[in-house]
């Protein structure tokens, strides 16, 4: 049995995470934390892994307490960049024994785009990346599109590729987007919407588009329940869900 205690409780995604976990044979929910809850509490509760679906300004705090304490980690918040990734990794190397888990993406749908987006990077001389959220999202760019462009980045420079063609001299701020490596990324902040993104590349008298749609949350369970399954057996800090899927 797994036991499992889920921190962001009441948010969108970690309520979602609490019903999935209470329907999941071999495992138990402990505890389901929000906002104001101590997590002290999850000392000596028997927890093997903790789920963290919070805010980018709370989770590092977060996982200190929980990693320090030998509990294993998944984490789906969002807002990881290289120096956060750089303090959790200096935590872990302090608790070899601790798995943890930081996922942008618990949607295999999406874990296999950013595979098919950073595999076509290397034949492309153009590359952007549009992705669109509910207006409820408070950091920009979504953590998938910033692990997509680095992903496709990576994959631009190993194949020797040289700067997108691209005439702009004047832009309004924003115009061009963002940019993660060389690849501009476009938020788009939508009531209606869930999580959705296009990888859009371009050579000489083509383009590729690569959508995923995320409808609904629950299409995000099957990723975090292989996530809690899987650090039980990774120590040491894992980034992306795709390497849990490619030892399945
Ligand atoms: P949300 O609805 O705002 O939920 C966040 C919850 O965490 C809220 O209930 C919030 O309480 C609570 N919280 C804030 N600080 C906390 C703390 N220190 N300890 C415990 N709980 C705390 O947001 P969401 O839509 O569920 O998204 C949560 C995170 O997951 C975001 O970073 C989002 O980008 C990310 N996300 C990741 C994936 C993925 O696949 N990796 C998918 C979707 C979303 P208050 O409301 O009272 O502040």
């Amino acid at each position: 049995m797994i036991n499992v205690a889920v921190l962001g409780a009441k948010g969108r995604m970690g309520a979602e995470v609490v019903k999935a976990v209470e329907a999941q044979d071999g495992m138990t929910l402990i505890a389901a934390l929000d906002l104001g809850d101590s997590l002290e509490q999850l000392i000596g509760s028997g927890t093997h892994v903790v789920v963290d679906f919070t805010t980018p300004d709370a989770v590092i705090d977060n996982l200190k307490f929980v990693i320090n304490n030998g509990m294993n980690v998944v984490v789906g918040t969002t807002g990881f960049d290289e120096k956060k990734i750089a303090i959790v990794d200096g935590i872990c190397k302090q608790n070899p024994e601790v798995g943890v888990l930081i996922a942008p993406n618990f949607a295999i749908g999406a874990v296999l785009m950013m595979e098919f987006a950073a595999k076509a990077a290397h034949y492309f001389e153009s590359a952007e990346i549009i992705e669109l959220h509910h207006p409820d999202k408070v950091d920009a760019p979504s953590g998938t599109a910033a692990r997509t462009a680095q992903l496709m980045s990576d994959a631009r420079k190993a194949a020797g590729l040289s700067a997108m063609p691209d005439a702009t001299k004047t832009s309004l701020d924003g115009a061009r987007g963002s940019r993660v490596g060389d690849i501009a990324v476009h938020s788009v902040r939508i009531l209606g919407l869930v999580a959705h993104q296009e990888v859009i590349l371009g050579g000489v008298g083509q383009t590729l588009t690569i959508r995923h749609d995320s409808l609904d949350r629950a299409g995000f369970m099957p990723g975090v329940l292989l996530g809690i399954r899987k650090v039980l057996t990774h120590p040491g800090l894992t980034h992306g869900l795709d390497k849990f899927m490619e030892r399945d």
